[in-house]
């Protein structure tokens, strides 16, 4: 009885919620689904991604739970109302990358810049190549963004 009352604790605890999608954070849901179907890894995000107090340690966490298999993004509201619109994309499509995709971090940089947006933390990057970054973050290929870079 005991342990009978212990599982049924522990399974409430840890069962997921039903899937959440912050109205804030639904165009950025939206949009990386768009792009992953223009990058032929065609995607539906069916779990939650939602706001939570990161203590600015972290932009951004995907959570992963080993017991139930079901993924859940969490992106701290802090960073998200400082940094500006195209750091708010790079850093939710990077966790929609990791739980999504399961990607791992690239550190790779060029010209002594991150080059991928799953480096580990968030940077600034030239706007007029976002398309260029997507489609790097979403192929997990450097080589066309590496080119748009060469030219500048
Ligand atoms: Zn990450």
């Amino acid at each position: 009885m005991g342990y009978l009352g212990l599982l049924i604790i522990f399974f409430l605890a840890f069962k997921p919620a039903k899937v959440v999608i912050d109205p804030k954070l639904q165009k950025y849901v939206t949009s990386f689904e768009k792009y992953a179907k223009k990058y032929g890894k065609e995607t539906k995000i069916d779990y939650s991604v939602t706001f939570k107090d990161l203590l600015g340690v972290r932009a951004g966490v995907c959570y992963y739970s080993t017991i139930y298999g079901g993924q859940e993004v969490f992106v701290d509201f802090g960073t998200f109302i400082l940094v500006p619109e195209h750091l708010r994309i790079s850093l939710i499509f990077h966790e929609l990358a990791h739980c999504s995709f399961g990607r791992e971090h690239n550190i790779r940089t060029y010209r002594g810049k991150p080059l991928n947006w799953m480096y580990p933390q968030l940077f600034f990057y030239d706007i007029k190549l976002i398309e260029d970054y997507i489609e790097a973050l979403i192929t997990d290929k450097d080589e066309n963004l590496i080119k748009k870079l060469e030219r500048k």
